[in-house]
């Protein structure tokens, strides 16, 4: 059952944190719910869940027109650029930012309609070629020109997890992510806020809220294999 999942998610999430002393800390449970039908979606919100993170746009847009109002609808997957426009309009966080044209694509439309747009940067920490994401190394100049942009409001920072049996393989990867938001953090950077770290999934979530995660991204506890 939906209900039931959703309810052991939130449960080890609050283990999670209590372990590491973070049992006051607000962690937001992300429902990722790519390929999952309406009804799948509504058992969720009945059962608690607030923000659910989608993929595609326009699966998205789909579901907006259902659930509008009902849910935060987060993007977690790769942004075209050429889908910014309808992006904004339903989502209220865009946490896969995940390269320089892609940030000033979204300031230039973002102030077209007078929006300010929350993001968080999506840094490949792992280095695996196949995932989005930009390098370490790229994130500081990436940073600067966002923090001089007047829709674009970043807050935070977002890592996709290797694929890893082992939850302790990824941990490293979750720490490196808290350390490069502290330094930046640390850098002072006007209108720039790190209070998000967005990592972990159902294989490492609890790892993940250990390591400092303020939002979980977990579809298959939640409503099982694809
Ligand atoms: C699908 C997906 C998730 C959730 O993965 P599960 O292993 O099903 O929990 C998290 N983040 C992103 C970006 C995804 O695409």
């Amino acid at each position: 059952m939906i209900s039931d999942n959703v309810r052991r998610v939130v449960e080890r999430i609050a283990a999670a944190a209590a372990r590491a002393g973070r049992g006051n800390a607000h962690i937001e449970l992300v429902a990722s719910t790519k390929g999952r039908s309406l009804a799948e979606i509504d058992e969720a919100i009945a059962a608690g869940v607030r923000t659910i993170g989608e993929n595609r746009v326009q699966e998205a847009e789909v579901k907006h027109s259902h659930l509008k109002g009902r849910v935060r609808m987060e993007m977690i997957g790769h942004l075209q650029r050429n889908k910014v426009k309808d992006a904004l309009r339903i989502f209220d966080l865009i946490h896969s930012v995940d390269s320089p044209e892609l940030a000033e694509e979204i300031e230039r439309v973002g102030e077209r309609m007078g929006k300010e747009v929350p993001v968080l940067l999506e840094v490949n920490v792992s280095g695996e070629e196949s995932k989005f994401g930009v390098r370490p190394e790229e994130i500081y100049p990436l940073v600067k020109k966002v923090a001089g942009m007047r829709a674009v409001r970043l807050q935070g920072l977002m890592t996709m997890s290797p694929i890893a049996a082992d939850p302790e393989i990824v941990r490293p990867i979750f720490r490196r992510l808290r350390d490069l938001a502290a330094r930046i953090a640390g850098e002072g950077f006007p209108g720039v806020a790190m209070g998000h770290l967005s990592m972990g999934m159902t294989q490492d979530f609890e790892t993940a809220v250990e390591e400092g995660a303020t939002m979980v991204r977990v579809g298959t506890a939640i409503f099982g294999q694809r």
